[in-house]
């Protein structure tokens, strides 16, 4: 799930061409490129690294680009064989109205700016948050046009200006945390997570429903040496995020603390909550999920369809000390609560948006039995780096269905009707 503070409408993401015939032309040239498939191959070469602000080119005829010619400003040109061979143009999918489908289009390849590294991508994870983006569910909305994505994983492939510490044909994953500016109170007190100028992958800059994006090199996640691209792509935000908030829910190792909706982000923090030696209860409105946790290390489980799922779990655990909402339904944030041990610890995941955005809950019980209740937002780059480690390790491991690009409007569907089961991962390959 993903949080909206950072959210910042300052993108550099222009759209080069707009007018109608354009736009057709371009049409034609994606559904010629679906069948080509022009970047195949591509993976592991180089290009030159002109810095340039990225944008969101789109390319009319195969081999041509509508905008102008990237410039060059005389920098150093990114070193490493076959940059001559890398596709100048990509394959993604493009949201370019609020609540419309999105469409696969044929754009020119972005150029890594100072401090960023390019990016092939390998897999991309299709979170909940995408389908708000696209709804325009969230305040302030989506930058358009945009590609969405922010479970990204993919291979170095050229360098911008400036950078070190990343290198070419390192396996790296992008977050939802794009960027933050590194010098505000709470980026240098270790929340860089809520930092005001923070911007957000696949919200405010373009993501990683695309062949190949750039980011900042300082930020990406860096992935263990012949790490599986796909079943790592959805630790990227489901994964991070669920085990940041179950830091932030202070459960101790032994004690209890119930997860809240076993989808994507659930099922994934009921593994974190097993490595990190809680026991676990788990809430679901769906028979299915509540078996999938039940095999992932939930000791308890409750179907909150079947009426309010706090008696069942407090008799079976005494309440628990700490529980995590992953889900967006409002009402399972005010039945968190209420499924606390006395001192428990209420962490808020899910964002359902909109006209959801309230919750009802006792102030009796949170002041007489000393409640904590509190929000957690993605995860810092510590959180993600042992994020990673946990999976690397093989202690978690996302349950995952690979689908093509060109599928995307009907996982968001599925998605939307609850209907997948673990986390989606879009082959960009
Ligand atoms: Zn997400
Ligand atoms: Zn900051």
């Amino acid at each position: 799930m993903a949080f909206l503070s950072g959210a910042s409408r300052e993108t550099g993401l222009v759209p080069l061409a707009a007018e109608d015939d354009m736009i057709r032309a371009g049409n034609d040239a994606t559904r010629n490129a679906d069948r080509h498939n022009s970047a195949a191959g591509a993976r592991d070469k180089t290009a030159s690294g002109m810095a340039a602000t990225p944008k969101l080119h789109r390319s009319v005829d195969p081999g041509l680009t509508s905008g102008p010619a990237p410039r060059d400003l005389g920098l150093p040109r990114t070193t490493g064989k076959g940059g001559a061979d890398m596709a100048q143009e990509m394959r993604a999918a493009v949201l370019r109205k609020l609540r419309t489908p999105l469409r696969i289009e044929k754009l020119a390849r972005p150029e890594p700016g100072p401090g960023q590294i390019l990016i092939r991508v390998a897999a991309c994870g299709v979170c909940h948050s995408d389908l708000h983006a696209v709804d325009g569910d969230w305040t302030p909305g989506p930058t358009l046009p945009l590609i969405p994505g922010h479970e990204v994983t993919g291979h170095v492939v050229a360098l911008g200006r400036g950078v070190s510490g990343v290198k070419l044909g390192e396996a790296v994953g992008v977050p939802w945390m794009f960027s933050a500016c590194g010098a505000c109170e709470y980026c240098l007190s270790g929340q860089e997570t809520i930092c005001r100028n923070g911007r957000s992958t696949g919200y405010s800059v373009p993501g990683g429903y695309a062949e190949f994006m750039v980011a900042p090199a300082a930020f990406v996640g860096r992935l263990p040496k012949n790490a599986d691209l796909f079943a790592l792509a959805p630790i990227l935000c489901a994964g991070v995020t669920t085990y940041r908030g179950l830091k932030r829910s202070q459960v101790k190792p032994g004690q209890w603390v119930t997860v809240i909706g076993v989808g994507g982000l659930g099922h994934i923090a009921i593994q974190y909550a097993a490595a990190m030696g809680m026991r676990i209860a788990a809430v679901d409105v769906d028979d299915g999920k509540l078996r999938l946790a039940r095999r992932l290390g939930a000791h308890v489980v409750a179907n909150a369809a079947k009426g309010d799922p706090a008696p069942a779990i407090r008799k079976a655990t005494g309440g628990t000390h700490g529980a995590i909402v992953t889900t967006a339904a409002p009402r399972a944030f005010e039945q968190a609560v209420g499924l606390l041990r006395r001192g428990g610890t209420c962490v808020y995941i899910g964002v359902p948006g909109g006209k959801k955005d309230e919750v009802r809950n006792s102030i009796a019980a949170l002041v007489g039995a000393e409640l904590t209740l509190r929000g957690s937002n993605v995860g810092t780059r510590a959180d993600l780096a042992e994020a990673i480690a946990f999976a690397g390790n093989g202690l978690v491991s996302a349950k995952i269905e690979r689908q093509p690009l060109s599928h995307a409007n009907r996982v968001l569907e599925r998605m939307r009707k609850g209907q997948i089961l673990g986390r989606v991962v879009l082959d960009l390959r």
